[in-house]
């Protein structure tokens, strides 16, 4: 799964959203996070981000927002 980060805090773009075919893409507070078990690894969305918020969940700078993602798009 792809994950959403910190730099998309107060971005104002949606490309990732438009492009995202499964729409898994969800409001955090103040950014957007993705749906773990929805996203279907496609990395679509991640040359789309402008703020380079995007990133696969293998990266090691990843690891802290799994949890943040899930929190954020399960309450949907
Ligand atoms: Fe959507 Fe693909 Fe990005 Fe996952 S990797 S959030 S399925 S566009």
């Amino acid at each position: 799964t792809y994950i959403v980060n910190d730099n998309c805090i107060a971005c104002k773009y949606t490309d990732c959203v438009e492009v995202c075919p499964v729409d898994c893409f969800y409001e955090g507070e103040n950014m957007l996070v993705i749906h773990p078990d929805e996203c279907i690894d496609c990395g679509v969305c991640e040359p789309e981000c402008p703020a380079e918020a995007i990133l696969p969940d293998t990266e090691p700078e990843a690891e802290k927002w799994v949890e943040f993602n899930r929190k954020y798009s399960e309450l949907w």
